[in-house]
Formats: structure tokens, sequence, C-alpha cells
């Protein structure tokens, strides 16, 4: 998040050493010599003693379709990835390279024991992935973040594809829903698929199940919240479908904070949108908290702050004057986001000013707000366990359009795809990754672990990158292996340091599993 636009360089080639990761040999051979040609829709020009596997279909050559692409072809299976670029362009692509990082060019915090994106890559150096081996190939200096040099990273994806005996690269748009003898297909067009890509795809889903913007509310580690200010209680005790009556927690303020909350969000610094953005319709209902602070002192008030329906119990607790609410985000319940908060304000003003707000004012945020253009799916309404789609399972969706957020999440979202979609070609399927693990932990979010909410207003499930909260939560560890005691402010590491080890050994045991 945070991301800095791209203002593209002149693109160079390089004689990059880049030694992909070793795939798996394939089962029926393998070489140039042996290569097989497919043609677009999939059939084989150079049949002779060539592999009989029907070909898997990937739609899309990002961070997710270069690495789906690349799993498939290592388990054997021929793969033909369609990237429409640069036959048609994106309003944010500059290149013709696979893999293009559209933004900024960091990978995120390099950390695997304290991170989870830096978890996350670790997990997938572990499987073999395409995306972390040229990352880390043409890393730049960057402190404990992993940053690429861009131009060569795509390269090396690019190449090492177009290298592989199993990969057919056909650079066109497909520009409707794969004809029924693609047998098995992963979508990977990411948040700017086409135009005519995302009509086919509603026509299939369904009006409401694909959306063309984030409007994103900030969402907070549960355990960060000040519980002696907080409250748990549902506006007027409605329960609702599946509800208690105490189903949000609420955070009160007094006149006077109430002001000066207005006042810091109308001198707060916020970006603005792409002209191309700003061209995507906007819509009323999620408009960003200091747009409606602009339009009156008051809007809040009677909007996503209004105090009505609420009791503070706290004890000498006056009645509120304005009050801010989150709800549950995960199953965990170790997520929660503030209802309505959808903001364009620089991420350093977000932390700053919602910290202003009583109850948050030591908030970890697993998420900041924001407001851009992405097409992403309703997944955990539409997807199954395996990222097929539940009403046509020969589809299955990788990347950014599943609702993951970032390069890192979209390539492992990817390699999912692409190993589940392997593993059924040969008549196989493949466990799911523990929800322990990083892997797990996001195919969980996007296929199940959010909570939808029963408000009107924006649609609840919204793009995340990897962070503790999707994890299954570890008691901190109050002492080091040899006894030691660890002081209380050095446990929320310790506890990251125990959930990496967990991770780390769930996966190796996932991945042996699958070698075995
Ligand atoms: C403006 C912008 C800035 C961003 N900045 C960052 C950032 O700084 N850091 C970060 O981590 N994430 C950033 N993201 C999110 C980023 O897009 C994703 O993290 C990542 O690129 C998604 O990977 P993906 O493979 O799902 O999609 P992409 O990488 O976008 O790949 C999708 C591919 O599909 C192709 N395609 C689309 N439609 C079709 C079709 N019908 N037929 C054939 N091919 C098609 C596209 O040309 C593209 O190559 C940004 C996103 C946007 C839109």
């Amino acid at each position: 998040m945070g991301w800095d636009w791209y203002e593209p360089s002149e693109i160079r080639w390089y004689d990059a050493q880049f030694v992909p990761p070793p795939p798996t040999p394939p089962r029926d051979g393998g070489g140039e010599a042996r290569r097989p040609r497919f043609n677009a829709s999939g059939k084989c020009s150079r049949p002779h003693g060539m592999t009989k596997t029907q070909p898997i279909h990937v739609i899309g050559g990002g961070l997710a379709g270069s690495e789906a692409a690349w799993q498939i072809a290592g388990a054997g299976v021929p793969v033909i990835l369609h990237e429409m670029r640069p036959v048609r362009r994106t309003d944010a692509h500059h290149t013709d390279g696979l893999a293009e990082l559209v933004c900024s060019n960091s990978f995120r915090s390099d950390d695997a024991a304290t991170n989870a994106v830096g978890l996350l890559h670790e997990e997938l150096r572990r499987a073999g992935s395409l995306i972390l081996a040229a990352g880390d190939a043409h890393k730049l200096p960057a402190g404990g973040a992993l940053a690429v040099d861009r131009d060569a990273f795509s390269v090396a994806v690019t190449r090492a594809l177009d290298g592989h005996p199993l990969v057919t690269i056909v650079r066109e748009e497909v520009g409707r829903l794969p004809p029924a003898d693609w047998s098995s297909v992963i979508v990977a067009t990411g948040p700017l698929t086409s135009p005519a890509l995302a009509a086919a795809i509603i026509a299939a889903t369904g009006e409401g199940n694909l959306a063309f913007f984030d409007a994103i509310a900030p969402i907070v580690h549960y355990d960060s919240i000040d519980q002696t200010k907080a409250w748990r209680q549902s506006r007027y005790d409605k329960a609702g479908p599946g509800g208690t009556g105490a189903d949000y927690l609420n955070c009160p303020m007094s006149k006077q904070e109430y002001e000066a909350f207005v006042d810091a969000l109308l001198a707060g610094e916020k970006t603005s949108f792409k002209d191309w953005e700003a061209s995507t319709p906007y819509f009323d209902g999620c408009l960003p908290i200091e747009v409606m602070a602009e339009r009156g002192r008051e809007t809040l008030r009677f909007g996503p702050m209004k105090p009505v329906g609420l009791t503070n119990p706290h004890p000498g607790s006056a009645r509120p004057y304005a009050v801010v609410q989150l709800r549950q985000d995960n199953a965990l319940a170790t997520l929660w986001n503030i209802v309505g908060f959808q903001t364009k304000l620089k991420h350093a003003e977000q932390v700053r000013i919602l910290r202003l707000i009583p109850g948050l004012e030591k908030a970890e945020f697993a998420r900041l707000g924001g407001l851009h253009r992405n097409t992403y799916l309703n997944s955990p309404k539409l997807l199954d366990p395996s990222l097929r789609l539940k009403a046509d399972p020969r589809l299955r969706f990788a990347g950014q359009i599943t609702g993951c957020e970032g390069y890192v999440e979209s390539a492992a979202v990817g390699l999912l795809a692409g190993r589940f979609a392997a593993a059924e070609r040969h008549g196989a399927t493949l466990p799911l990754p523990p929800p322990t693990t990083a892997l797990g932990a996001l195919l969980g979010y996007i296929t199940g672990g959010h909570i939808e909410t029963i408000d009107a207003g924006p649609r609840s499930f919204q793009p995340m990158n990897v962070n503790w909260g999707l994890f299954p939560p570890v008691e901190p560890p109050a002492r080091t292996a040899d006894g030691r005691r660890i002081p209380g402010k050095e446990r929320g590491l310790a506890r990251k340091r125990v959930m990496s080890a967990r991770a780390l050994a769930d996966v190796d045991a996932w991945l042996a599993a699958q070698a075995g």
C-alpha cells in the first residue's frame, strides 16, 4: 500500500544470469526438440510423440498468471498463457513484459520471522516460485525490504516462461468466457481486467459479484483496541440474521473530540485519483470520510458516526456525541474494520488521525483505507476452497481478481491455482495449504474466512494484503526457549516468531507431502 505512481523508464534488456528454480521434470519428456506447439484454442500442431495431456489455459500474464503457468509446467502439464499486451493495453502497464510491476518496485518486507509478507516470501521460495526467484535474482538495496529492478525482473520471468518446453505464450485478448473445449482455465487478469472479459464474468457470476472499485475502510487488529473505552453493541441491539445484538465494537466521542476529529480530517493530506480512475463511476454510497466532512461538519454525525441506538455501558460515561463503529472482519475475530471509513487520506495521516478516536489511540492497522480502480470478485461467495468458480468449476481464478492485494499475494494465489489445476490434470486432489501458513491464511481469507456484512453500503469483502490477523492466533510466549522471561513489550514480536516458525514447519510438511 502507499504506492508511488510509476513513471516508465526505458526498457533495458539484460543478459542477467538468472537461474529460475528447477521445475519438476516433465513426466513425458521435455526439451526444445519435443516442445509441443499449441495454437490459441489449445490444438497441438506438433503432436508426434508428444504429450497427450490437454493443456491448461492461463488468461493474463501478470504476477499471478506467470506464477501459475510456471507451476503448471513444473508439474509436467502443458500450459497456454494468453496475455493481451501488446495487442491491447491497460491504463497502468507500460511494457509488453510478463509480470510487469505497475507501480512500486517493492515486494515489501523480507523479514520472514516477524513480518507476514516476509513469511509469504519464504514460503514461496520453498515452493519453487518463479516470481520470488526472479525477484531475488534482481533485488536492489532496500534495507529490510525486497525491492527489485523492475525491468530485469520482468525480462527474467518472460524468458523463463518463454524458454520452458511446456509453455506456449499467445499474445491475444480473451474477450469472452473461454470456449467449452478449454477444459481447465485459470483467469488471472488482475485489477485491470479488460472490459469485454469483465462483462463476460459478470454474465457468468451475476450482477454485483464483480467490483470495479475498492472503497477500502481501514482494518484494526482486535488486540490493539482499548476495551476499557470501546464496548460491544449492535445499533438498537438488533441481532439481524446470524448476529447476537452485540456484534459491533463502538468507540464514543464527546463534542470536543468530534470537532477535533473533523478538523483533522479537513486538514489531513490526501491522495488524488489518477486521470483514468477519475472517469470510473463514483458512488455516493462510499464517499471518503474526508469528503463527507467537507460537505458539512455534521455530515459524519448523520452518517457512519451517528450516535443513535447505542448506550455506553462504561461507568460514569456521558451520552456519546458521535460513535465510530468497528465490525468483525474475519472468522477468527482478530480483525475489525471501521465501518464506513473509506478514505483517500495519505497512509501516515490515516494512522495519525484515526488514533484520535477514543479506544483506538494505540490501534495497529492490518490495512489502511483507500479508494482506487480494482476489478475483483466476491470470492467467498463464488469460489470453492481450491479457487474454482462454483458455478463452472473448469474456471479457476487467481491473483488480485480473487480479492488478495499486492504483487506477492497475487503471485502466491497464482502459485496455488497453478498447483491445484496441475494436480487435477494428473487426476489428483491437492490438499489445501494449512491455515497456519501464509499461503493457507491468504487462501482462507479469499475463499471463506471473511465475514459477510448484513449492512447496506459498499460490499464488505475487500482486497487484503497478507497480515498476522489472518492466522490462527497463538498465546504470546512468556519465556524464551532457555527460560528467560520475555518483557511485556517484546511479547508481540515473540508471538510473531512463534507463528512464523509454526508456518514454516507446516508449509514444509505440506510441500513434502506433495513431493512424496
Ligand atoms: C495502478 C495500480 C498500482 C498498483 N501498485 C501496486 C504496488 O505498488 N504494489 C503492489 O504490491 N501492488 C500494486 N497494485 C496491485 C497490483 O496490480 C497487483 O498487486 C498485481 O499486479 C496483481 O497481479 P495480477 O497477476 O493479479 O494482475 P496483473 O499483474 O495486472 O496481471 C494481469 C494481466 O492480465 C492481462 N489481461 C487483462 N485482461 C486480459 C484479457 N481479457 N485477456 C488477456 N490478458 C488480459 C493484463 O494485461 C495483465 O498483464 C497496483 C494496482 C494498480 C491497478
